[in-house]
């Protein structure tokens, strides 16, 4: 027996009533504490709206990863569409406007408008219209003139065939030159302000897929929602 060892060699050993007493001191604790509020991380929409759209598609591969990024953050966008790549690949058109997102018109072949006469472009939307129509079962509202190129005429030729809203861009990226994802995404967030219209391509920005999650996690760093 070595019991005399206890008393030069005292061991202080809490008892059951002193370790329940510091577990629910420490529960405590965690439960009136206030909410840790990260500096980083502003309230949902705080900033304000950017619209996000997306011209010259539907592409077979781009589309597609494009409206599952959108998915898995919950973010809206618009899609410009032709009349041509609408044709080719309704299913897609048809997920984009099943998914929420609005589709707009882009033109049957992407010309510039400017140098057609009324009736040409009045035939290049209404056909885009017709085929937007068919595949989602709504005519669109809104269009955008290819490369931006409008007048008098083509803005005419547009309200002919029920095209009321003419929507350009304020924030272009030249994410169809192929630029780097991580600049695409740079260009997007320096310039987003809020109400901000943001031009990018799903069908001709190689790097445009890639460059979305970034674009969406910084918009949403700094307090903006999509629309
Ligand atoms: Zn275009």
């Amino acid at each position: 027996m070595r019991r005399g060892r206890a008393s030069t060699c005292p061991v202080v050993s809490p008892g059951p009533e002193r370790w329940i007493a510091s577990v629910i001191g420490a529960l405590l604790l965690v439960l009136l504490a206030p909410p840790a509020r990260a500096a980083s991380a502003p309230q949902p929409c705080a900033a304000g709206h950017v619209r996000l759209t997306f011209d010259d598609g539907p592409h077979p591969t781009a589309t597609p990863r494009i409206l599952d990024t959108l998915a898995d953050r919950g973010a809206e966008a618009t899609f410009f569409v032709t009349g041509e790549m609408t044709t080719a690949r309704p299913d897609l058109v048809r997920r984009a406007s099943q998914e929420g997102h609005r589709i707009g018109n882009h033109s049957w072949s992407h010309p510039e408008l400017i140098t057609l006469d009324r009736t040409q472009v009045a035939s290049q939307l209404r056909r885009t219209n017709q085929a937007i129509e068919l595949a989602t079962g709504n005519a669109p509202s809104e269009w955008r003139p290819p490369y931006g190129a409008t007048n008098d005429l083509v803005q005419a030729a547009a309200r002919d065939v029920g095209l009321d809203t003419m929507v350009l861009w304020t924030v272009d990226p030249r994410d169809w030159a192929d630029p780097p994802a991580t600049t695409i995404r740079d260009r997007v967030l320096q310039g987003v302000r809020p109400g901000s219209i943001v031009l990018l391509h799903d069908a001709t920005g190689q790097n445009t897929p890639a460059a979305l999650p970034m674009i969406l996690d910084g918009l949403a760093a700094r307090g903006y929602c999509t629309r």
